[in-house]
């Protein structure tokens, strides 16, 4: 009788008969030797740091595309070669010398943040802040618009910085010249502006030539400024490197013939910072282990198992360069999306800094979506316990790639390695050269990764679409999107 119903059993599932559940296909293809093997290529030395641009940047993007091949994920159509969506990339060097002249007053300590060579004398027209209001009734053709730096109602230097890129666009549609910002920002604040801004700078899409500058206070009187006809300013040594970088795609079909119309994306930036000066240990490589390699193959794993076993939902996975650079990747996609946005119902992004507690997941906008009781059930059954944001005052929901979604109204948190505070233990891996793939947990990844495919596939066969919680900040954008 025993041996009978062994044998029934073997049948039935030769036959498929018996069907496995989610969590034995998760079990079944998410891998502590798979993860691992993955973390030790993208984390290592060779690939310097995976920089935007960069021939190991590229070398990385290769092995990706190369894996969702190899488990046989499909092409998405508009690719420009199988699963590459090529981004043109522009590295611009920072002037060589710079200086602006209004009357008597000049300055060479200039904060650069957009445009090109220029040297140019043009009437100048002072308008207070430089924001909508201030443009009524105004000619500001062909004339170098001045400004302060910041907004009257908030004027810290952060919101200020902010701003400034809403006040180019102002200025540009305007036709102004260039724009001119005012600064009181102390001497202190204006050595790390200069050191941040002053250096190499890589953008996508077309190159922005209007000239937009800081010049501080102290050299420029701003009682002066109004009474003053002319201006000019000079940007000199400007240099433009022109390179290829690529988001990653693919995808898989789901297997109902209504609910695969809708699609899951599975997200992760897989670019870091580069290399830098060596270390004490003669260590010059920013490895990006945590950020964001893990993320990049929480989504491999994702792609592997719903290749094999797809869910009712379609998917698309995503992995994106430029993140580091102001999260090129994902705007350059949303922009130029390869299936249409309002049939993206979700998107599970996963990016990382580190984890301080190895009992949880910490989801970046958890309780912002419906699908919060999925995720937090797919934890728990891997083990660990899914938490929210526990740093709002970080603003981590609107710096990763998910925002570039969220704005577009889908759906769409953070998975990230479990914290509980931005701490110091955070910041002893978070952007330094000790980001490293042999000094993580796999024990703990393996939880992990078990966790999110879970969560994926739990999203994706729920007969509910997932929404925003009513009331959020991206609620309005995303009735709109799905015309709900
Ligand atoms: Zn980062």
């Amino acid at each position: 009788m025993k041996r009978y119903f062994t044998l029934l059993i073997i049948l039935g599932s030769a036959l498929g008969l018996i069907a496995q559940n989610d969590w034995e296909m998760v079990q079944s293809t998410v891998s502590k030797d798979i993860i691992k093997a993955h973390m030790y290529f993208l984390a290592s030395d060779e690939l310097k740091g995976r920089e935007t641009g960069s021939h190991e940047g590229n070398v990385a993007a290769l092995y990706l595309a190369n894996q969702l091949r190899k488990y046989g994920v499909k092409d998405v159509p508009g690719t420009d070669k199988p699963y590459y969506q090529s981004i043109p990339v522009n590295k611009l060097s920072p002037p060589t010398s710079m200086e602006f002249k209004l009357g008597e007053q000049s300055t060479p300590s200039l904060i650069w943040l957009k445009g090109a060579d220029v040297s140019k004398s043009a009437p100048l027209i002072y308008l207070n802040h430089g924001l909508a209001q201030d443009y009524e009734g105004k000619d500001v053709k062909d004339k170098w618009v001045v400004v302060r730096a910041g907004a009257e109602e908030e004027d810290n230097l952060q919101s200020a910085i902010g701003i400034a890129s809403t006040k180019r666009k102002l200025a540009m549609e305007f036709g102004a010249f260039g724009l001119i910002e005012v600064s009181s920002a102390p001497e202190r604040a204006w050595r790390s502006l200069s050191f941040y801004f002053n250096r190499k700078k890589t953008s996508i899409g077309e190159l922005v030539d209007f000239p937009h500058v800081w010049v501080p206070s102290s050299d420029i009187d701003l009682e002066k400024v109004e009474g003053a006809a002319e201006a000019s300013l000079k940007l000199e040594g400007i240099t433009n490197e022109k390179l290829t970088s690529q988001n990653i795609v693919g995808m898989v079909e789901g297997t109902d013939s209504v609910l695969k119309k809708e699609f899951i994306i599975y997200s992760a930036h897989y670019d870091h910072v580069g290399t830098g000066k060596p270390d004490k240990s003669q260590d010059s490589v920013f490895n990006g282990a945590r950020d964001n390699a893990v993320g990049t193959v929480t989504v491999l794993s994702m792609a592997e198992n719903l290749a094999k076993f797809p869910t009712k939902r379609s998917a698309l996975f995503i992995l994106f360069t430029g993140e580091e650079k102001g999260l090129l990747g994902s705007q350059y996609y949303v922009e130029h999306p390869l299936l249409p946005l309002d049939k993206m119902v979700f998107c599970f992004n996963s990016d990382n800094g580190g984890y301080n507690d190895k009992t949880l997941a910490t989801i970046i906008g958890l309780n912002r979506t419906t699908a919060a009781r999925n995720i937090i059930d797919a934890a728990k059954m891997a083990g660990l316990r899914a938490i929210d944001d526990p740093a709002p005052e970080q603003n981590l929901f609107d710096r990763s790639d998910n925002v570039s979604f969220a704005a577009k109204g889908i759906p769409a948190p953070t998975y990230s390695l479990g914290f509980t505070a931005f701490d110091k233990e955070i910041n002893r891996f978070y952007h330094q050269r000790s980001d490293q793939a042999d000094n993580l947990d796999y024990e703990y990844l393996y939880k992990f990764f078990l966790s999110y495919v879970l969560s994926g596939r739990y999203i994706a066969n729920d007969s509910k679409t997932p929404f925003w919680v009513e009331g959020d900040k991206y609620f309005e954008a995303g009735k709109e999107l799905y015309e709900k």
